[in-house]
């Protein structure tokens, strides 16, 4: 048998395993079960894969989504790895291709759907045949805690019985304690031992940009660190997402929009462009994302507010697979805050649950206010200590100014109780800085003490002032109306002058490197050659037809650019360079180098 790290040098062309890689991986190949917690980008695919190597058979890897089983087979044959995948959408022909191939136990790795695996046929087929695993990929799926149930997956908890002696490993990266427990029990891997990574995305750096014009500031952001790079914008409704994509598009994007009210062809057509191209921005509801496996997704934006910190995480968490920098950007302004609490207010659930969904909004909410480390609150949420701030977000990075709000609190809040607890924040503005709007001189709302008490300050700081009231709870928003201010008990005591607060300065967002396009994969010096790079790659993907990162990653292309090897055992030293992609691509990319470094 060959050893793992043999194989991972050989055919995956890396270095070294990352985490607890080495770990699973010496279980399997042992013959042992695992269950598989790991974050997105861990590098969980590696942990079946190589074993699916060592071990004499064939590795069979279940996995809901049939879409994206061609890409992956697509990868694997790159690396020169014998793989297959059993799912309807193949024609015929290469069905039972991939089945003699099988039969004849000619195939390191085939991918199939469960049910396909569970027909008569398929169970027949490996029963006469050596099966070196099995590995079970988004086992959550099988949970009826999760948000991703699908009823075939209960159907594998019979593999035990018909595989008996074959190592079982379930993977996943979204797994509770409630859905870690039902996953053991469903799948039958009771005495499997669990690897656990933690939920910590070191790589990608949170920002939150509060307030007005988040658009243009969206842009900015984008101009500034992805010029060329590839991301995802999400909207909470369809009607955003069309306009934002029109709106990037009109600014020089490439943007394509997605959302569950396009027509399916449209949807798959824009999927497989994202997978597919490099720079294209995808605009999109939460629809778009379950089983986006591409790596190199250098940004994920949300113009608007999630539901809950579980959903942030995960949409988030499709940036930067690969490992390298990414961003993850949310920009959202008061009325996003009134928009979901209305959502949340309308739907008919019942009172329990909807009482939960508003407990985890808030907690949302105290996610995007705070104003300590982002990382350490979205991991503290996980029930995840880190030790010291991170250092990767835009608090530790740009500490907020706060200032003492005691007093403008309570002129804001005054504003509410005298005009008679019914008018939304901009009328409530207006009052407070003295301005003209017809209905405060037919109201006689300019007679109050507090008219005009309030123009120093700009209407956009008085909004982020209300924004951070709302948020903090001194103040409820109507949601069944028109988004009137009411005081909550907890307004009281700063109105008696019995607290004081501070809250955060609206501060224009401060670029921190201004870099004219460009991708945030590499430093300054090194763009102008991992573009040439990427072209290269294109331009071989496009005859093979395969997404451009079935060719090489980013991580690897980024590499090159920096190290800039001139000869192919230079070449051979780069991690995602193995020994099938060194024969078949090596001196294509060494004459771009020659070229352009
Ligand atoms: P997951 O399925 O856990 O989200 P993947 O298996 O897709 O993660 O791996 C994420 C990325 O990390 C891929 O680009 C993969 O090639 C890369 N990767 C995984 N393990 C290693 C390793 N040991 N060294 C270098 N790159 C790795
Ligand atoms: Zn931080």
């Amino acid at each position: 048998m060959p050893s793992p790290v043999d194989i991972l040098r050989t055919v995956f062309g890396y270095h070294a395993f990352r985490g607890q890689q080495a770990a699973i991986i010496d279980q399997v190949s042992g013959g042992g079960d695992a269950l598989v917690i790991m974050p997105t980008g861990g590098g969980k695919s590696l942990c079946y894969q190589v074993p699916s190597l060592v071990r004499p058979g064939v590795g069979v890897v279940v996995s809901p989504l049939i879409a994206l089983m061609d890409d992956q087979v697509a990868a694997l044959r790159e690396l020169g790895v014998a793989a297959a995948a059993l799912h309807s959408g193949l024609p015929p022909a290469e069905t039972a291709q991939a089945e003699r191939a099988l039969a004849a136990g000619r195939l390191d790795l085939v991918y199939m759907a469960p049910e396909r695996l569970l027909g008569e046929r398929t169970l027949d087929l490996l029963a006469g045949t050596q099966v070196a695993l099995i590995a079970i990929d988004e086992a959550h799926c099988v949970s009826q805690w999760g948000h991703d149930f699908r009823p075939e997956y209960l159907g594998l908890g019979l593999l035990a019985e018909r595989f008996p002696g074959v190592p079982r490993v379930a993977l996943t990266a979204t797994a509770d304690d409630a859905t870690r427990r039902d996953i053991a029990q469903r799948l039958a891997l009771h005495d499997a031992p669990l690897f656990g990574a933690g939920f910590d995305r070191p790589n990608i750096r949170y920002h939150v940009a509060h307030g007005e014009r988040l658009r243009e500031r969206l842009l900015a952001f984008l101009d500034t660190h992805h010029g060329t790079d590839s991301g995802i914008v999400y909207c909470p409704t369809r009607r955003r997402v069309e306009e934002t994509a029109a709106w990037l598009g009109g600014h020089g994007r490439t943007a394509l929009v997605y959302h569950a009210g396009l027509p399916a062809e449209q949807r798959s057509a824009s999927q497989r462009r994202f997978l597919r191209e490099d720079g294209v921005v995808m605009v999109a509801t939460v629809a778009f994302g379950m089983g986006i496996d591409k790596p190199d997704v250098r940004f994920v934006a949300h113009l608007g507010l999630p539901k809950n910190v579980e959903s942030y995480y995960q949409e988030t968490g499709r940036a930067g697979r690969d490992g390298l920098p990414a961003n993850a950007w949310l920009g959202y302004g008061l009325a996003d805050v009134v928009g979901v609490r209305q959502l949340l207010a309308a739907t008919d659930s019942p009172d329990e649950r909807r009482r939960v969904e508003q407990r985890k909004f808030e907690a949302l909410l105290g996610l995007v206010e705070t104003t300590g480390c982002r990382r350490q609150a979205l991991l503290g949420y996980f029930g995840e200590q880190l030790a010291q701030p991170c250092g990767n977000c835009d608090n530790c990075l740009d500490p907020p100014v706060t200032f003492d709000a005691t007093q403008a609190a309570r002129l804001a809040l005054s504003c509410i109780y005298r005009t008679g607890q019914r008018f939304g924040v901009s009328y409530l503005i207006e009052v407070l800085r003295g301005g003209n709007e017809p209905r405060i001189g037919a109201l006689e709302h300019d007679r109050l003490a507090l008219y005009g008490q309030g123009r120093e300050r700009t209407a956009a700081q008085w909004r982020a002032i209300y924004r951070q009231l709302v948020t903090g709870g001194y103040v409820s928003v109507d949601v069944d109306g028109h988004g009137g201010l009411r005081l909550t008990e907890r307004a009281r005591p700063l109105l008696r002058g019995e607290q004081t607060l501070h809250l955060r300065e609206s501060a224009p967002d401060k670029p921190r490197r201004v870099r004219r396009g460009g991708s945030a994969a590499v430093a300054d010096a090194d763009q102008t050659l991992f573009e040439a790079l990427r072209a290269e790659r294109r331009r071989l993907a496009e005859s093979h037809g395969v997404p451009a990162y079935v060719i090489f990653h980013d991580a690897t292309l980024a590499q090159m650019a920096a190290q800039r090897p001139r000869t192919l055992v230079e070449m051979a030293g780069i991690n995602g360079v193995g020994g099938a992609k060194l024969e078949r691509y090596g001196q294509a990319f060494l004459a771009v180098i020659d070229a352009v470094a």
